[in-house]
């Protein structure tokens, strides 16, 4: 007999004190997905929380008859580890990323999969953001963000796109392969490639607790975004020290041409101490940009793990 195979998604849902948004999510989840989805598997990674995120996560473990797994971390790693360690820990054909606050609406889950089941073409499905419910300085910062980086990377980055994503085995496969230690998911998703959809949709308000995410958090962000992905950066000493060495030999040739042509004295105390600080201000800040890169280098070359497990549970049966 003919059978046709039932694509199994993985749903990873990185989990950071989310202790009271657990059951909601579960319960939105399952029935969102009842008579769209039915091969399914949830991947909860527990990200450190310390709040009674677990606790609650082993209370839905113990009464449900969904596939479910529960990657308890032994500290919090943040989420870009928690969403590497769940790609890992998947076995779908389809693996999709979600939020475990209701942020997003698991209905997109179902259109995403159901985009890639008619478009064999296409390899991710990824939600982006067209408005945002944000500050007026937010929006401008990340709008700079996306130029500046456009600019200097070699992958494009889509403004507004979220790793609110739906993808194919391959691609998870291929995240996977990248096994850098400073994990920036805006760019390693453009940068393994595939064809990629981007779904126009809208966010919720979280359902409850407060999102992690200050302005000076989302700067740091930015700025490891940016390390990670060029290495433009590093240049710019080699520019500006080349500009102001042609700077000082026209002003050089300046100075001595009115010295001698028209005996000009030359008072200098403050040109000099205000291109001191100039030029010790850069090549303190070009040292800093070299020392991004040499820390970054220095953390990867002792190749620690992105995450240590303290112990995954699971109620599947062993078929
Ligand atoms: N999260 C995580 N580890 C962290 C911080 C956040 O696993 O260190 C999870 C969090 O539980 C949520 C998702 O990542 O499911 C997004 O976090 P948050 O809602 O704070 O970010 P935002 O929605 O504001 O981007
Ligand atoms: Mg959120």
């Amino acid at each position: 007999m003919y059978m046709v195979k039932i694509m199994k998604l993985s749903l990873i849902i990185p989990c950071y004190n989310e202790a009271s948004n657990i059951a909601p999510f579960f319960q939105k989840v399952t029935s969102t997905f009842s008579g769209h989805i039915s091969n399914f598997e949830l991947i909860f990674v527990n990200d450190g929380s310390k709040d009674d995120t677990l606790k609650n996560l082993k209370e839905i473990l113990s009464s449900t008859n969904v596939d479910m797994k529960i990657i308890n971390f032994s500290r919090n790693f943040g989420k870009e580890a928690a969403m590497f360690a769940g790609i890992k820990e998947s076995s779908g054909d389809y693996v999709s990323l979600i939020d475990a606050d209701l942020q997003q609406d698991p209905e997109y889950i179902v259109k995403m999969v159901e985009f890639l089941d008619e478009n064999k073409d296409y390899d991710c499905v990824a939600a982006y953001q067209d408005e945002r419910h944000e500050s007026a300085i937010k929006i401008f910062f990340k709008n700079c963000f996306y130029k500046l980086i456009n600019r200097l990377a070699e992958v494009d980055f889509k403004n507004g796109a979220s790793d609110f994503r739906t993808f194919r085995r391959p691609v998870a496969d291929a995240i996977i392969s990248m096994g850098e230690y400073h994990r920036f998911s805006k760019g390693i998703f453009p940068w393994v490639g595939f064809e990629t959809y981007y779904m126009p949709y809208d966010t919720n308000a979280r359902l409850s607790g407060t999102s992690s995410w200050s302005l000076i958090k989302l700067f740091k962000y930015a700025f490891e975004g940016i390390v990670a992905f060029t290495t433009t950066p590093l240049k710019i000493s080699s520019w500006i020290g080349g500009l102001s060495s042609i700077t000082a030999l026209i002003y050089m040739i300046v100075v001595i041409v009115q010295k001698l042509a028209f005996s000009i004295a030359i008072p200098g105390y403050a040109t000099i101490v205000v291109l001191i600080l100039f030029f010790n201000g850069l090549q303190l800040m070009t040292l800093g940009i070299i020392g991004e890169y040499l820390s970054k280098t220095y953390i990867q070359t002792k190749k620690r793990p992105i995450y240590i497990t303290k112990e995954i549970l699971e109620n599947k049966k062993p078929r």
